[in-house]
């Protein structure tokens, strides 16, 4: 009898536990057809139809619920903004998709994400590239990051903690490793201007996508493309960010 009761505990255990799991992925779905309708909505200015395989694969894979609070990761699935704590937030899923989509990710390239937060965006980047070095200004945000990352095992990603208007050329000096020139760079916080010294750190070839504008102000996600003969940028849709803060 003891055997049997046990046996059914266990039972019960392991259906509740399959049935969490498949919650959330059918939650992740139907969130990957929601992103891609968004793109299909916004095609006109950003000239995307819809998520490429490589990006889409990292969306669904990536466990968004890792990387926001417990007592909001009911709506970790839904395409929505959410509070990561310091007056911060984890971007909506479809910005992200469409960050990651915009600059092109290939498995040579080496990125820079200028705002880590939970650590999301760079989870996203990390399978689609050689490597993701990203900064973060709130020294909490960039240490739980950082070990939340590290347990999850992600390799190519590569935390720093400090002002990233600079880029990382003031953590240069202090580490050889530390890469000149970067494939592509991602701000996740919102700049009044696009910062010239992220330019001159971005390759000849190079993108870097970034939102533009004051904080109570209409902000712009801009693309901007590094060629020989110059800089060109182009808007690509209007978005909110918290803004890109100062040491
Ligand atoms: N990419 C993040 C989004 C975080 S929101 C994610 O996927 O969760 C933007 C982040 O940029 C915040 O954590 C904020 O603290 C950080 N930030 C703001 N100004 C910064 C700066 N000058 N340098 C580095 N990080 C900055």
């Amino acid at each position: 009898m003891k055997e049997a009761l046990l046996t059914l505990g266990l039972f019960f255990i392991l259906v509740s536990a399959v049935g969490k799991t498949d919650r959330f992925r059918d939650e992740r779905s139907a969130l990957l057809k929601i992103i891609n309708s968004q793109f299909a909505e916004s095609s006109g200015t950003t000239s995307i139809l819809r998520m490429s395989p490589s990006v889409e694969k990292s969306m669904r894979d990536t466990p968004r619920s890792q990387f926001i609070p417990q007592y909001l990761r009911r709506y970790s699935y839904a395409n929505r903004p959410l509070s990561i704590g310091h007056g911060q937030t984890i971007s909506q899923p479809f910005i992200v998709a469409l960050m990651t989509e915009v600059i092109r990710p290939k498995k040579s390239h080496v990125v820079l994400e200028v705002g880590t937060g939970s650590g999301y965006q760079a989870a996203v980047l990390s399978p689609l590239v050689k490597e993701v070095h990203s900064i973060e200004i709130i020294p909490q945000l960039a240490k739980k990051s950082k070990i939340l990352l590290k347990g999850l095992g992600y390799k190519n990603i590569f935390s720093y903690t400090g002002d990233g208007y600079y880029g990382l050329s003031k953590h240069r000096q202090s580490n050889r490793k530390i890469p000149d020139l970067f494939d592509s760079i991602i701000v996740t916080a919102a700049s009044s201007h696009i910062p010239p010294s992220l330019i001159k750190q971005l390759k000849i070839g190079g993108k870097m996508i970034i939102p533009v504008g004051g904080t109570f102000q209409v902000q712009y996600l801009i693309l901007v493309e590094k060629s020989a003969t110059g800089v060109k940028s182009k808007n690509i849709l209007p978005v909110r960010f918290v803004p890109l803060t100062r040491n």
